[in-house]
């Protein structure tokens, strides 16, 4: 490994480049030469990432950063000479070591290690952090009627999550019995494993399977959750949702999830509305949209009709005389509320003039009559010679 590049010319970054700069950077490197992205040319591609992976190992270390700047890639710490930048042949990576815990930073770089590596690193489920975790949020759906949605409703929901154990009070171990540390992994709940890889060796970390991850051991096991200190229930939950709501809009329980552990806060209970279809009433933005049948005098004649209105109360209102089928209407203010607002959308409808289609004698008479002082053909505008 003779001649090793500049490290800060490995990632392209000035020598004072800040964190943010170096981060950046390294980001962009490690994307670029993945080896899955080069797939004609793998050989190369994984050369130059462990390369990536080396300077930013040393860079984003402050210490060891100061002493690659003072003593260069031969200095008396080991880099390079030689060998891989850490003392171990052919290179040696502590990617769950200090330097990469600022790894949920890396957004979808995670995604690229995690296929890379076959998922066996950055992963949440064997992060080191054996300290409170928060519990897991859980997700639902929920269809509501387009009244509900208009009016506001609380609705009262079945949901299965885990609880904690009232028998042992949530410590799994069997009462007047204790709980010890695990003697594998020291209570730390991971155990440190060196993985031959194609990149050289890696230190993976691993949950231990002596304690399953938690760091204890538990010798006389709780019988009622078998040592678990949860135990699934069913428990029913209030859920208040606003009026206004949207389809698709998400109502949010704060701390109505799963337990969180080693005394981690619990987590959220999402709810995402789903709105039903009305047989009469269509929802744009906050305005409720709907269709009014009228008969062919209303429309001559105009006359006031009664518009049922969604929380099932009725408005008077006057159409005048000449109205054409299609014709909108708004009532102000009878629309959905806005959450968080005292907006209120608008109902608007439309009238259709629906033209009989079985008349009675009488009426057929007095639409003979109506014709006769009426032209037969209603004038038909032609435009032509004479146009
Ligand atoms: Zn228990
Ligand atoms: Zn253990």
């Amino acid at each position: 490994m003779a001649g090793k590049r500049d490290y800060y010319e490995v990632l392209g970054v000035e020598k004072n480049a800040t964190d943010d700069e170096l981060k950046k950077a390294y980001r962009k490197m490690a994307k670029k030469y993945h080896p899955d992205a080069n797939p004609d040319n793998k050989a190369e591609a994984e050369a130059k990432f462990k390369e990536v992976n080396e300077a930013y190992e040393t860079l984003s270390d402050p210490q060891k950063r100061k002493m690659y700047d003072q003593f260069g890639p031969d200095g008396p710490q080991g880099f390079g000479g030689g060998q891989g930048p850490f003392g171990g042949q052919g290179g040696y990576y502590s990617y769950n070591g200090s330097g990469f815990d600022g790894f949920g930073d890396f957004g979808d770089l995670g995604d690229i290690f995690s296929s890379f590596f076959g998922g066996g690193f950055g992963s949440k489920s064997t992060r080191r952090n054996n300290g409170p975790r928060k519990g897991a949020d859980i997700n639902l759906r929920m269809d509501i009627s387009f009244e509900d949605a208009f009016l506001g409703v609380e609705k009262e929901i079945s949901i299965s999550r885990n609880e904690k154990c009232d028998a042992c009070n949530g410590t799994g171990a069997k009462n007047g019995t204790t709980v010890t540390k695990c003697p594998t992994c020291n209570g730390t709940g991971q155990v440190r494993q060196v993985q031959n890889t194609i990149l050289g060796q890696m230190q993976t970390t691993r949950t231990c399977t002596n304690c399953h991850g938690t760091g204890e051991i538990i010798k006389e096991p709780c019988e009622k959750c078998r040592g678990k200190g949860t135990i699934r229930k069913q428990p029913k939950i209030k859920v208040k949702i606003p009026a206004g709501i949207d389809d698709g809009q998400t109502v949010v329980l704060r701390g109505e999830g799963e337990p969180g552990e080693k005394g981690g806060p619990k987590g959220d209970l999402y709810i995402t509305i789903g709105i039903k279809k009305h047989s009469i009433y269509t929802r744009k933005g906050n305005n409720v949209l709907c269709d009014v049948p009228i008969t062919i005098t209303q429309a001559t004649l105009g006359g006031e009709l009664e518009i049922p209105m969604v929380d099932g109360s009725k408005e008077k209102y006057k159409i005048p005389d000449g109205t054409q089928t299609g014709t909108k209407f708004t009532i102000r203010n009878k629309g959905f509320k806005t959450i968080n607002s005292s907006y209120q959308g608008d109902f608007i409808f439309t009238v259709i003039v629906k033209t009989p289609k079985h008349l009675s004698k009488e009426q057929r008479d007095l639409f003979m009559q109506l014709a006769k002082t009426m032209n037969e053909q209603p004038p038909i505008k032609k435009r032509g010679l004479f146009g």
